[in-house]
């Protein structure tokens, strides 16, 4: 597995090594061509000046050759004296055809001789440098420079530099630029340990803290003294993530508890009705009666376990719906359709009023199991002569499907609990074994998985309207 701390220790050594390298780079080329634009201007401008002085006295180079007369005249100029007097030994003042027509007093015997291209160069009033290394190895700078009278080129001027110095202070520059970079990458693979340490000890605080949490410590929280916001939110993060767990674990717990004390309900009846009829000889009516009643339970435990299987198809405690554009008219008129029997078989008038409205869209499955439990309830909580209608119309911005009863109605201070888990109001406990409880929530779930509503109203004795809201989406079409 890798390491984080490796990693930041080698891309900030590799992210520096990179720098040094361009940085190095561009001081050697830059150094470099600023000494030798340095050496060369140098060169020019005390060849130039020289160059003056033949043109203003020509005689004195025509006349004898004489050095001394010439380097008396050097002399004379105040601008560039001490560089002249450095300079002059390596002058030489050409004829245009090569020959050495003048030399100054203290310029090396071995003096180059131009060859051919340099002459041929210079003739045509060009200037041209040269870099020659010389038997010791130094390298010389040369500069043929023209002299030109009347037009044309009357003597070529030599003049050399040593650049040892230039080479010196190069190979200076060079060491500098390495010691330079090694100290500071020395200093970066210390730096970036301590910034790796600051970065990461936080960071396994929180992982060893994590590791020996254990499910008894749900409640425990992970506490950082740490000044820097960004580990400070991963604490929060991390905690908030425990709050929902332990939240979510709470809720599964006293779910599984509700759950198995509703299931203990059916169970200990049938136990106590089977043990009872048991107990000694019974007619055959007393054994119809008690069958009768464990058939109720088992209807019971049926409801609920079915309610239950419900609720394992949901995700992260929300139901998968998959929405399609979806047309509800003809889907809750099949419902209607269906559960005519069932209503006939009750004497409960069953019908379907409906407007013509937009699709929405929606997940059919889901939608049917909605409104399934919201008709079985209707059907359920009224009375033989009563009626059940459900009405589908256009609500503002979406469709409302109402699900109206004359039944029994529900008394006020329930409607606000209607839809917890397992709720039931004691009428209704006390008239039949046979809800859960689950009904309404799951009606619920559905209708917020579909970015709708559900809610209802009351009156007792007078009956209930249970409305589903759903959201349409502008320009949706069913395709064909
Ligand atoms: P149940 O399986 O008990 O019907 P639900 O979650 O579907 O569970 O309903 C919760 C409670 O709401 C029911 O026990 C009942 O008291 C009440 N209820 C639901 N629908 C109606 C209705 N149409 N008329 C009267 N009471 C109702």
């Amino acid at each position: 597995m890798k390491s984080l701390r490796s990693l930041i220790r080698q891309s900030v050594l590799i992210l520096m090594a990179g720098l040094l390298l361009v940085f190095s780079v561009l001081i050697y080329t830059g150094g470099d061509a600023l000494l030798r634009r340095f050496v060369d201007g140098r060169l020019l401008g005390l060849a130039e000046t020289l160059a003056t002085i033949v043109e203003q006295h020509p005689n004195i180079i025509e006349s004898s050759g004489e050095d001394r007369a010439l380097a008396a005249e050097v002399s004379r100029s105040e601008k560039e004296q001490h560089g002249l007097q450095e300079v002059t030994h390596s002058l030489v003042v050409f004829s245009p055809d090569g020959r050495v027509v003048w030399k100054g007093p203290e310029a090396v015997a071995q003096h180059p001789v131009p060859d051919d291209t340099v002459f041929e160069r210079v003739r045509h009033g060009n200037t041209v440098f040269e870099t020659v290394e010389s038997a010791d190895g130094t390298p010389i700078r040369h500069l043929f420079l023209p002299i030109p009278r009347q037009g044309q080129v009357r003597y070529v001027l030599h003049a050399e530099a040593s650049m040892l110095l230039y080479r010196e202070t190069l190979k200076a520059l060079v060491i500098l630029l390495t010691a330079g970079s090694g100290t500071i990458l020395l200093v970066a693979w210390g730096g970036s340990g301590w910034l790796a340490k600051k970065v990461l000890t936080p960071i396994e605080v929180l992982s060893t803290s994590a590791e020996t949490m254990s499910e008894a410590d749900l409640g425990k929280r992970l506490t950082l003294d740490s000044p820097y916001q960004e580990f400070r939110r991963l604490t929060q993060a991390f905690n908030s993530v425990m709050d929902r767990f332990q939240r979510s674990g709470e809720i599964q717990r006293s779910f599984c508890d509700i759950a198995a004390h509703e299931m203990k309900t059916p169970l200990t009846i049938l136990q106590g009705n089977l043990e009872v009829a048991l107990l000694k000889a019974r007619t055959s009516e007393e054994y119809r009666e008690a069958l009768i009643n464990n058939l109720e339970q088992v209807g019971r435990l049926i409801a609920l376990t079915r309610s239950l299987l419900t609720l394992a198809k949901f995700t992260s405690g929300k139901p998968p719906v998959h929405l399609v554009p979806l047309a509800l008219e003809p889907m809750i008129q099949d419902m209607v359709d269906e559960l005519t029997l069932l209503a006939d078989d009750r004497r409960i008038t069953l019908s379907f009023e409906s407007q013509s409205v937009p699709p929405v869209l929606g997940d059919a499955q889901w939608l049917k199991q909605a409104l399934i439990n919201l008709l079985d309830n209707a059907l359920h909580y009224t009375p033989s002569g009563g009626a059940v209608t459900v009405r589908l119309q256009a609500v503002g911005e979406g469709v409302a499907v109402a699900v109206e009863d004359t039944g029994h109605g529900i008394e006020p201070e329930h409607l606000p609990h209607l839809f917890e888990r397992f709720y039931r109001t004691d009428w209704a406990r006390a008239k039949d074994a046979g809800g859960t409880g689950l009904g309404l929530p799951i009606v619920k779930e559905i209708a917020e998985a579909h970015g709708g509503t559900i809610s209802v109203t009351s009156l007792v004795d007078k009956g209930s309207v249970f409305t589903l809201r759903l959201p349409v989406p502008t320009h949706l079409t069913i395709p064909a």
